[in-house]
């Protein structure tokens, strides 16, 4: 039990309950729609970028707490992010959310950090991951919907 009370801290449970940047775009330079069918979760991700940067996003969706924390913190964390510096922050909350790290071996990722108990729980991984996953899909121009599988 204490593992999942771990998994579902206040931070999390705060981002579920209050997703941030729900907010329908006006115009958005980039969309894209995912879906995690081992949960069920569906996200959409919007995206309008000026100058290379992540000026606004909306990322919304119907899931799992896991999968609408994750998106709110994703949409939070990449905002006024160029798209290089989204493409390596996905990199290492993929390896937070995968791999096992020693105490003290914080790879600095602020608020997102709170997701880190999800590697232990091999199925949710897909939860936290959704998102992110979208959210290169629609920088990389990808169309229609992408999935986990
Ligand atoms: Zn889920």
């Amino acid at each position: 039990m204490n593992d999942l009370l771990e998994l579902y801290q206040e931070l999390i449970l705060d981002h579920n309950r209050r997703p941030r940047n729900q907010a329908e775009l006006d115009r958005p330079d980039r969309t894209a729609d995912g879906y995690n069918p081992l949960c069920g979760d569906r996200v959409r991700v919007e995206v309008r970028l000026a100058g290379g940067v992540i000026d606004d996003i909306r990322c919304a969706g119907t899931g799992c707490a896991i999968s609408t924390a994750s998106g709110s913190l994703m949409s939070e964390a990449v905002k006024g992010k160029t798209v290089d510096e989204a493409h390596a922050l996905f990199d290492r909350f993929r390896r937070l959310v995968t791999e096992e790290q020693g105490e003290g071996d914080s790879p600095g990722l602020g608020k997102l950090e709170a997701l880190a108990g999800v590697r232990r729980f091999p199925g949710r991984v897909k939860c936290a991951t959704l998102a992110w996953h979208t959210l290169n899909a629609a920088l990389d121009k990808h169309d229609g919907e992408i999935t986990t599988e």
